[in-house]
């Protein structure tokens, strides 16, 4: 599948502290990435480094087959931030702005603006246009993000939180727009999120990132519907260590007051050789936490 995104060694540096740390990640065409880790870890300095929205120390982004940074010239800027939608943690229009006059300098600045589409957007939303940005919740302006985003017809979506704040239901109606959005095979999206249930119904690829480094890129299957959290006890660890089933570097803990948690990779398995080992389906809160905080069996 072709790359529509590709960030390759991105490493950027405020002060003495690096926040991105050859930062490499991939986002296929057809595809949606979900991008997790907790407060702080890099995911809103990756996406701005995609969109070419600061300089960087080190490394390179490639959209769309091109490299793409902070110098380039502004025709190379509008052809290919014309064929990208995104989605920013803070909503970036001028407060004092109404939702109408929001369409009007989005038409100025991309050609392929689609009025109709904004509109029926909006619609969907239920967003008023009469309405000033300065009016709005958190969930009201991430809305009228994504009904920018999408009224360009971008090749790619780049979401930083873009279903935070939104209701249950707004959620759900993101997420199918997301799932129609990449039933054209040459879309993409890269989603930020700490709701990583969204992520579990959506998601092809689930890429976590911490202290700026990447510490896993996983197809979400992979997670979801193979790995196991079994609840041992100290004496079920053991056997389950010393059977050789998995190699043991392959397996993580997490000691809690009430025994220990062991992350498989293969519940099945693990069902078939130890039945008497209760074992959960993991979720990717399940992995991350696993990862970030888990020791070694
Ligand atoms: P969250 O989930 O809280 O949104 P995040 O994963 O998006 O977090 P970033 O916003 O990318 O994290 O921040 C990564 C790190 O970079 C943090 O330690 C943050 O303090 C630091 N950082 C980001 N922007 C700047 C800046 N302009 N100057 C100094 N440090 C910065």
């Amino acid at each position: 599948m072709t790359d529509l995104i590709r960030a390759e060694g991105l490493t950027k540096t405020y002060g003495s502290k690096t926040v991105l740390d050859r930062v490499d990640l991939r986002v296929p065409a057809g595809s949606i990435v979900g991008f997790v880790g907790a407060n702080g870890a890099g995911k809103t300095t990756t996406i701005r480094a995609l969109l070419g929205l600061m300089p960087l120390d080190a490394g390179r982004v490639v959209l769309f087959g091109e490299p793409f940074d902070i110098s380039a010239d502004a025709a190379t800027c509008q052809r290919i931030k014309g064929r990208i939608g995104a989605v920013l943690d803070t909503c970036p229009f001028v407060p004092d702005l109404s939702v109408k006059t929001v369409g009007s300098l989005m038409k100025a600045a991309y050609p392929t603006w689609r009025a109709d589409l904004f509109e029926e957007h909006l619609r969907r939303f239920e967003l008023d246009p009469r309405k000033k940005i300065k009016e709005f919740s958190r969930g009201m302006g991430m809305k009228l993000q994504l009904a920018c985003a999408l009224a360009h017809e971008p090749d790619v979506l780049l979401l930083d939180e873009a279903t935070a704040g939104l209701d249950p239901l707004a959620r759900d109606e993101v997420l199918d727009i997301l799932r129609a959005f990449v039933s054209d095979e040459n879309h993409a999206v890269l989603l930020s999120s700490h709701i990583t249930t969204d992520l579990e119904k959506i998601a092809d690829v689930i890429v976590g990132i911490d202290q700026g480094r990447i510490v896993f890129s996983l197809e979400k299957d992979v997670i979801t519907d193979e790995m196991g959290i079994a609840r041992c006890r100290s004496a079920e660890l053991e056997n389950l260590v010393s059977s050789g089933l998995y190699d043991q570097n392959s397996l993580r803990v997490l000691r809690r007051p009430y025994g220990i948690d062991v992350l498989v990779p293969d519940r099945f398995t693990l069902a078939r050789r130890f039945p008497e080992i209760p074992c959960d389906k993991a979720t990717i809160e399940d992995y991350l936490q696993f990862v970030l905080t888990g020791e070694q069996a």
